[in-house]
């Protein structure tokens, strides 16, 4: 049990055991070898900067809260004698609940995605840094360098405090104080500084990691070298975003992403704006440069957060497009009233011409980035496409935009993005749609059956391996009046379009192949809605695909997984008539077992090509071991 002895007890300190998770995290945090410990000072201030804009926001509706001091500060002051470091804000504290709340659990989801990611990330491959703030864990990073942390609080307005005391061991206590042992208003954390940390007491050390990691939050920072020295500022607080962009250089800004949006890399695109006219306000968003871990978790949408004329109100506007929730930043009104109460906001005008006005705006600064610096684009489009590309089915009015802006690997590529300016550029003659092929993954894409007579005929696939992509392409998207079609799809209309020189036609079946084919068709009943010579197919024998005007077969097989479809349509069961291995098989005497042999056996073989397992495990193994049998003699 942890207990402070320099401090009088009012009541009996509880202790508390952290959730399991925490325990985890800050076994992790007290254990790391991250070499960049200095991140603790940019969570702790940030955190800090934060209580005081909440604070700000709250004295808007009650001004009481403020009292007589309503100049938001951060203190931070160093002791080298008794080897601390203390940060203190004066925003809006916490009361015992909240400590227990915010210091003891860890709400967000994706942190136990962090401590699989952590856990793997041993030695130091990946900067810790960049994980803890991906994951929102912040305060357990004092652990990194305390062996033991204090925090007092006192809730804005309250006539209680109290402090939350722990050594990152598993348990925490929590007890009320005197007034006189927290900070008048907000909350001072402590650190006892461990032993290979005391660098953190020397004054140089100490400003300039705060200038540079949190040189912009909109907060003043001070510094005091020892618990007598006089107050130093070490940051004025200035909102970046209200200064001129001239005066701003490259690194004012990186600075200010990583702070403010919490990230640890650079930035892939800044944007600073201000929107004149109707509406006035100001933007400054960045479009990060790597790819969060927890990018499809719905709980991390919108994360650009709303202020007015400098007081930051909300993070929960929804200010831009789910599709567009890996954009970090802010926006600035001058229009909407200071007053105005988050539920309000999503029902204003204003905040709705501003969301269209910043959707639109990212959207094209990501077309001229496009033009202006194709290789930077595509980085973007590697790490965002696939969240990019929910919008082809959410958003209309921007599907034109959005399909401009998508890059494709196809069968032509490489390897590489292609537009569909590209894309259309290598039509075929005939050619009446633009087709794609979709599954889970890139390299099974490129080798199914399917693609085989497109190659033939040199006509361009686009292989769609994310999940969105199965459901955007069915949405009634066209290219140029050329609609989507799924080469799984029905009769692929190919027969129109001449084939490559050196590419056989796939000539007529003979009649034994067309007596094979109602074999099969009699032998395989129910399992399938027809078998028929295919126009697809040069290489492999068989393959499966969608009935004409079926749905595309791998949307189905995610809808029929999902259970929101009662059963997948049987598919049509496609045999190339011309491979030597069927016109073989129709030489069978019929009535030989080898001939119903074989229709399973090349239905199941079309399935596993599929990515599915054979209709009938068991059965498939016996008639496999038969065949082989019967090859040795
Ligand atoms: P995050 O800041 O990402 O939510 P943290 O672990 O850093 O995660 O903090 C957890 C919570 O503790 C915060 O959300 C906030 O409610 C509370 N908190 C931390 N530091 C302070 C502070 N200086 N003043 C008020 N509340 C704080």
């Amino acid at each position: 049990m942890t207990t402070t002895p320099e401090t009088t007890t009012d009541a009996a300190p509880e202790t508390r055991s952290f959730e399991a998770d925490v325990a985890k995290l800050l076994h992790l945090m007290v254990h790391s070898v991250y070499s960049d410990k200095d991140v603790f000072l940019r969570e702790l201030i940030s955190n800090a900067a934060d209580a005081c804009e909440k604070l700000r926001y709250e004295g808007l509706s009650d001004a009481t809260l403020l009292g007589d001091d309503g100049q938001p500060r951060i203190t931070v002051t160093l002791d080298a004698t008794a080897r601390t470091l203390t940060i203190e804000d004066n925003g809006i504290g916490m009361s015992e609940a909240e400590l227990a709340d915010a210091l003891g659990t860890i709400a967000r989801s994706g942190t136990k995605a962090f401590m699989d990611r952590i856990a793997d990330a041993k030695g130091d491959k990946e900067p810790g840094g960049q994980l803890i703030g991906q994951f929102g864990v912040g305060f357990y990073s004092a652990f990194m360098v305390a062996d033991h942390v204090d925090v007092s609080s006192r809730r804005a307005g309250a006539e209680t405090a109290a402090i939350w005391s722990s050594d990152g061991l598993g348990t925490y206590t929590i007890r009320t104080v005197d007034l006189a042992e927290a900070p008048a208003r907000g909350t001072r954390v402590l650190l006892h500084l461990k032993e290979d940390a005391a660098n953190y007491t020397e004054r140089h050390a100490v400003e300039r990691t705060i200038k540079a990691q949190s040189g912009h939050v909109p907060v003043p920072i001070f510094l005091k070298e020892s618990p007598e020295a006089e107050l130093a500022s070490i940051a004025d607080g200035a909102a970046l975003w209200t200064r001129p962009k001239a005066e701003i250089t490259a690194d004012d800004y990186k600075d200010f992403y990583r702070t403010a949006a919490g990230q640890f890399d650079d930035p892939a695109l800044t944007l600073h704006y201000r929107a004149e006219g109707l509406h006035e306000y100001t933007v400054l968003a960045f479009v990060p440069g790597t790819k969060p871990f927890d990018l499809f978790d719905p709980d991390r949408a919108g994360r650009m957060k709303l202020y007015v004329r400098r007081v930051f109100i909300t993070d929960e506007a929804q200010i831009l497009p789910r599709y567009l929730r890996f954009v970090r930043g802010l926006v600035d009104s001058a229009d909407l009233p200071l007053n105005v109460s988050r539920e309000m906001i999503q029902e204003s005008p204003v905040l709705a011409a501003i969301q269209k006005g910043v959707a639109n705006r990212v959207l094209s600064e990501l077309e001229k980035l496009s033009a202006s610096d194709a290789e930077a684009y595509l980085r973007i489009w590697d790490d965002f496409g696939a969240v990019l590309k929910e919008g082809l089915y959410e958003d209309f009015a921007r599907r034109e935009t959005l399909l401009g802006l998508a890059r494709f690997k196809t069968t032509a590529s490489g390897g590489e993005w292609r537009s569909l300016k590209d894309y259309a550029a290598g039509l075929k003659e005939n050619q009446t749609a633009i087709y794609y092929a979709t599954g889970q993954d890139l390299d099974r894409l490129a080798s199914s059956p399917q693609l085989e007579g497109f190659r033939a005929r040199g006509i361009e696939v686009l292989l769609l391996p994310d999940q969105v992509d199965s459901f955007w392409v069915t949405s009634g998207v066209d290219h140029d009046g050329k609609p989507f079609k799924s080469v799984t799809q029905g009769l692929a209309d190919l027969g129109l379009i001449p084939l490559l020189d050196g590419a056989q036609a796939a000539p007529v079946a003979s009649d034994a192949v067309n007596a094979f084919m109602a074999f099969v068709k009699a032998t395989l009943g129910d399992a399938v809605s027809d078998v028929r010579a295919s126009e697809r197919l040069t290489d492999s024998a068989v393959c499966l695909v969608a009935p004409d005007h079926g749905m595309d077969r791998q949307l189905e097989k995610l809808l029929a997984g999902a259970g929101q479809l009662g059963a997948a349509a049987k598919p049509v069961f496609e045999i190339n008539p011309r491979h030597a291995l069927i016109t073989r098989l129709s030489e069978v005497a019929d009535g030989d077992a080898l001939r119903e042999d074989a229709a399973h056996l090349l239905f199941d073989e079309a399935r596993i090509a599929d990515g599915e397992l054979p209709l009938d495990p068991r059965a498939f193994a016996e008639r496999l071991t038969r065949v082989l049998g019967r090859g040795l003699g």
